[in-house]
């Protein structure tokens, strides 16, 4: 079986969330599976892995977008400690930039540009190699173009190859859908019956998204609870009817993640590896993150933290108004996250109010992600949706007991733990409200003092496996059954 894997951010290459996790370990797992699996990203110049920038394997070539021409060129390097080939596309003008999608919180304006750009090249990747996939599988709005281009571009009917290729398309957050001007259409060589209520149209823009969501062969999201959130006015994000109409061909798949990054026993960022059999190295790894943070040194003292983009989708807004109250409690906190710049600025001023028992670390700094999943005791999660959720995963397997919403991903991984603590690995709590998350850390901390149940908690929850294998079994599965 051929793969294509589209993405606009693969780790360690680039990325901003977990997207980029995602397309950076699902295209091994399925390699393991024996697929011929090749992904394709654009050629940012950020991007300072090796890989990027090597020897062009393809000639300079135009690419057509719109009434627009622009030079592609592509280097290739491959996923780390794996087979799995990665194509660079670059084009300095639209990728020379210190942003993937966005600078200063503000999106590029020629967004729609650039990533129409990156799914025609693609295609022209695609003859060039004279590799002709089975299956394109795009994730998320900036590749939603691809199977639109594929479905409705005239050149690509008369090329039977092109013509032969069917698609995979994977929501992995609904929210963002790429909305454009509906003079985009033009722009980028959409036909003008594109832009219309039955197909891409969407309240006076034009939606990359909701056009993938009706042209690619199956759907997939990232975890089995969002594929039904989805389908319900509450979460569709205006798509639910459109997601209703393809039930059918829409599954949700729980992401995995990467044990050889994410893993206690061997992650090279902690100052010391631990294991559910022996957890002396958690006692290290928190008494050196509350010195890093500027917390109090404190190994008995609760540390509760957040790794987060700043955004509304987080929770923040239950979250925020909370902290005061949690500061009267014997506890520390510590705020990892970028994002809305009134977030930034108020948990920087509880920090500065709280110094010695609450840091805000206002950046992206992955090596930091790893020293608090590893040194904290909790970690909490209060997301008003999530697709599927990564650090409720990773914090499972460090011992970190999650304090999640039930939604979305986080009631697919999180189990409730029990009255008698026999059974569970994480606190859940329902309403979207500051009280109720106050209630599921009120029982996290009440558990904490039971360090008998709270060590049993914590070896159940690193002892649960959320591997990509199954995952990807279940993508191998959907791709056999598409072709
Ligand atoms: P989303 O994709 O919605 O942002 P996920 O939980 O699926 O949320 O994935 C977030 C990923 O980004 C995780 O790998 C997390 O560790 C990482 N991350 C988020 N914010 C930061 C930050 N400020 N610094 C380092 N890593 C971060």
């Amino acid at each position: 079986m051929k793969i294509l894997f589209v993405s606009s951010e693969v780790a360690p290459f680039e990325k901003t969330g977990g997207l980029a996790d995602v397309a950076g370990a699902l295209p091994i797992a399925l390699a393991q599976l024996g697929m011929d699996i090749r992904v394709a990203m654009p050629g940012y110049s950020t991007i300072t892995y090796p890989g990027n920038g090597s020897l062009p394997v393809l000639p300079f070539m135009d690419v057509q977008v719109g009434s627009e021409t622009y030079a592609a060129n592509v280097s290739a390097g491959n996923l780390p400690g794996s087979p799995v080939p990665v194509y660079f596309i670059h084009n300095a003008a639209l990728f020379n930039r210190n942003g993937l999608y966005q600078e200063n919180g503000k999106d590029y304006p020629d967004n729609a540009q650039r990533f129409a750009f990156f799914c025609r090249a693609v295609l022209w990747l695609i003859k060039g190699l004279n590799w002709t996939p089975d299956i394109i599988h795009c994730n998320d709005w900036p590749t939603a173009l691809l199977p639109i281009f594929l479905r409705t571009d005239p050149a690509v009917q008369d090329d039977a190859d092109l013509n032969a290729i069917k698609t995979v398309y994977t929501i992995h957050n609904l929210a963002y859908q790429g909305l454009f001007p509906p003079e985009t259409a033009a722009a980028i060589g959409l036909a003008p019956e594109l832009v219309t209520p039955s197909s891409m149209e969407f309240w006076g823009s034009i939606s990359f998204m909701k056009g993938s969501l009706l042209l690619s062969d199956i759907l997939t999201t990232v975890s089995p609870t969002y594929a039904k959130e989805i389908q319900t006015q509450e979460f569709g994000c205006g798509l639910d009817g459109v997601l209703r109409d393809r039930a059918s061909d829409l599954y949700g798949i729980l992401n995995g993640i990467d044990y050889s990054q994410w893993n206690p026993e061997v992650d090279s960022f902690i100052p010391a590896l631990y294991s559910s059999e022996d957890m002396a190295g958690k006692i290290q790894c928190k008494a050196e993150l509350q010195k890093e943070l500027g917390l109090k040194e404190a190994p008995q003292v609760p540390l509760l933290v957040v790794i987060s983009r700043l955004d509304p989708q987080k929770g923040l807004d239950i979250l925020l108004p909370l902290i005061p109250r949690l500061m009267e409690e014997n506890l520390q906190l510590a705020i990892l996250g970028t994002g809305m710049p009134e977030y930034e600025k108020a948990i920087a001023a509880d920090a500065a109010k709280h110094k010695g028992r609450m840091a805000a670390i206002m950046k992206f700094n992955n090596a930091l992600a790893h020293k608090m999943e590893a040194g904290a005791d909790m970690f909490l999660m209060p997301s008003q949706f999530e697709p599927c959720g990564l650090n409720q995963l990773y914090s499972l397997r460090y011992g970190t007991l999650p304090v999640v919403r039930r939604t979305g991903g986080l009631a697919d991984s999180v189990e409730q733990i029990t009255d008698d603590s026999s059974a569970g690995s994480g606190f859940i709590f329902d309403e979207y409200t500051s009280k109720a998350l106050l209630a599921a850390i009120h029982q996290a901390l009440a558990l904490y003092n039971d360090t008998d149940s709270w060590r049993r908690a914590q070896i159940r929850a690193m002892e649960q496996d959320f591997s990509w294998t199954a995952s990807a079994k279940r993508y191998g599965d959907l791709y056999s059954k598409l072709l």
